[in-house]
């Protein structure tokens, strides 16, 4: 039965992505809700049915007070249906309807919403472009993909569970009492808008205190994701001032929350308190004028406990569903931002017959009036090698960023074999270029599955023989994690930590090579390695540039001396351009550069 409910509703269903989500909270919720419109409908029916049969048993019982008090000679022929009639209630039909409501809750709606969400949300995440994930927090992201979708899921079954009970409940209520006497709906409507304008009140103020609890969050994760550089300065004081602060922020807001619920909930005893009196004293008075019997005035004062009961968990329920549209609110920023980089339509994928690589009149500035490439013209000749070379911020990384098409240019165009990168589709782009990073950050997986991210379908013999030419293959042999998995198998840690940078890069080496992509760029490829490691690559990276597009980054000259051309880049645009041997007859920038490195040793960052 668990199974049923459970698999009623499947969280991966197709449904149509869109690269501009709604950024309004209604819309937003509605398009995740829709697989659920069923459960939903099926959920309120439910409550409103329990909600009208315990209105029926109250109702009942002031039936049976006043059968009691007019006909006690009948009292045997109604007791014994009546009581028949109260199990058939209390042990069929609530437990029935309430464990269909239960599982339609736990079962179905609320894990499956939770991973439904999330799992839409992910997708849509994860099609942000790289300039998004860079302007927003790593854990912030992740945070929100994790936290939204339980937050709707906590909408969903409140509203469509609790509250639709109390408002069914409410409503009979009303009607009931006009049943009785048109009069005694006069306190409850009263207490009703009383009752709204308290609820009213304290959401508005008790919102405030999540954005305090979200601040504090926020120096918490930072202090936590920058242990290295809180270590290194020795700040764990400071750190922990910083979140003491914080936390004194959050526990002020605290304190003013729970000072606003101590308010609301001693005013609702005052509510209920006037409720109850004018509600059963005005049924006493009604009853003095025999205008009602007394079972009336015994269901009325039922009535008004289950309200005065109902009402401060109502207050509550709606207060956690204000709190946690306010959480959705804040996902929406992350999950809602409309996709910029996009395919272009009929985006058809690139064909590389030759890698030729053009580069007309290209700018891009990061949305700013200055800062990154400014109508840079570049040529590069199939199977060309090209070495990169600038001083720091020069732009080189930008190129090599544009060239993956991790931004859209600003103004100018690549092409690739005649084909602007614009109008092909990203992922087969990004399928024939092979990059090496100076900062190569691995998944949290096995060494294996870190090379085989470069080819998939990669067999052991093929991730074996790309290792051995990054000459990783020793060192991986070597590798054992906490877990006891050893070689292969270990686990490389967050981004890669448990490695050295240098093991790090040979790793990522080894997914390039087995990549084997015809245009390859290499952003300090080898700035992690010891020199005589670097020697070692340098012939394997090389051997792997062989009848590929070449476009290489290093600040260490010697490492790109051989290539067929140096460009060096200044303020975003070309400054020289030659052979090696040529750029130094020019006595330029590279010659300078040459000659502050000793003939290529000494690192120019340093220097310049
Ligand atoms: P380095 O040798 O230090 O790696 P670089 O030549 O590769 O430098 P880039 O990283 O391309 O230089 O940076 C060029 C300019 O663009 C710099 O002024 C930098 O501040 C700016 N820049 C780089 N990335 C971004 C970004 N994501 N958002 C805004 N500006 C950026």
């Amino acid at each position: 039965m668990f199974r049923y409910f459970e698999n009623l509703i499947d969280p991966y269903c197709e449904y149509t992505q869109t690269d501009t989500p709604s950024t309004t909270l209604w819309p937003f919720l509605r398009g995740y809700c829709r697989p659920f419109y069923g459960v939903l409908v099926l959920m309120t029916v439910t409550e409103i049915s329990i909600a009208a049969l315990e209105l029926g048993v109250i109702f009942g019982v002031g039936w049976f007070v006043d059968v009691i008090q007019t006909t006690p000679n009948l009292i045997v022929d109604y007791a014994v249906p009546g009581l028949i009639a109260l199990a058939v209630f209390y042990l069929l039909i609530r437990p029935v309807l309430f464990g269909l409501n239960i599982l339609l809750f736990n079962q179905t709606l609320d894990a499956n919403s939770t991973m439904l969400v999330r799992w839409r949300a992910y997708r849509q995440v994860l099609r942000h472009s790289v300039g998004s994930f860079e302007n927003d927090f790593a854990g912030r992201i992740s945070n929100r993909v994790m936290e939204t979708p339980s937050s709707i899921s906590h909408v969903l079954g409140q509203v469509f569970g609790g509250l639709s009970y109390a408002i069914a409940f409410v409503f009979g209520a009303l009607l009931m009492l006009l049943q009785t006497d048109a009069r005694l709906i006069l306190p409850l409507l009263v207490w009703l808008l009383l009752y709204s304008l308290l609820m009213r009140w304290t959401i508005r103020r008790v919102a405030k205190a999540s954005a305090a609890r979200s601040a504090l969050n926020g120096r918490i994760i930072d202090g936590d994701t920058n242990i290295h550089s809180v270590k290194m300065f020795a700040h764990d004081k400071a750190e922990i001032g910083y979140v003491k602060q914080g936390m004194e922020t959050a526990r002020a807001a605290f304190f003013q929350v729970n000072r606003l619920v101590s308010k609301m909930e001693i005013t609702l005893c005052l509510l209920n308190g006037l409720l109850m009196v004018t509600i059963v004293g005005g049924a006493v008075i009604v009853w003095l004028d025999n205008r009602v019997q007394v079972g009336s005035v015994v269901a009325a004062t039922l009535l008004v406990l289950r309200i005065n009961s109902m009402s401060d968990w109502v207050i509550h329920l709606i207060t956690g569903i204000f709190r946690a549209l306010g959480r959705v609110s804040e996902g929406m920023e992350t999950i809602a931002q409309p996709v910029t980089l996009v395919d272009a339509p009929k985006a058809k994928p690139l064909q590389v017959p030759q890698a030729k690589i053009e580069i007309c009149e290209l700018s891009h500035h990061y949305g700013r009036d200055r800062g990154g490439l400014d109508r840079l013209n570049l040529i590069v000749q199939p199977g060309e090698k090209i070495g990169l070379v600038g001083r720091s911020g020069a732009g080189k990384s930008t190129l090599l960023k544009l060239l993956l098409r991790f931004y859209d240019v600003e103004a100018g165009k690549i092409l690739i074999d005649g084909q602007d990168i614009a109008k092909v589709t990203q992922d087969s782009l990004r399928a024939q270029i092979g990059m090496v990073q100076q900062d190569s950050s691995l998944l949290h997986r096995s060494v294996r599955d870190n090379i085989r991210y470069g080819r998939q379908n990669a067999t052991q013999a093929e991730i074996f023989a790309a290792s051995k030419q990054a000459v990783a293959h020793d060192f991986i042999v070597d590798l054992k994690d906490l877990d006891g998995n050893s070689g292969y198998d270990a686990l490389v840690g967050e981004h890669g930590v448990k490695l050295s940078g240098g093991e790090r890069q040979r790793i990522s080496l080894a997914r390039v090579i087995l990549k084997n992509a015809p245009i390859l760029l290499l952003d300090e490829a080898t700035s992690a390695l010891d020199r005589g490691l670097e020697a070692e690559i340098l012939n394997t990276l090389y051997g792997m540039m062989q009848g590929k597009t070449v476009i290489a980054i290093a600040h260490r000259l010697s490492t790109i001396a051989r290539m067929d051309r140096i460009i060096v880049m200044d303020n975003g645009s070309i400054v020289e351009k030659g052979p090696h041997q040529a750029l130094l007859a020019q006595n330029g920038l590279y010659a300078t550069f040459w000659a502050r490195q000793s003939g290529g040793f000494i690192d120019i960052k340093a220097v310049i």
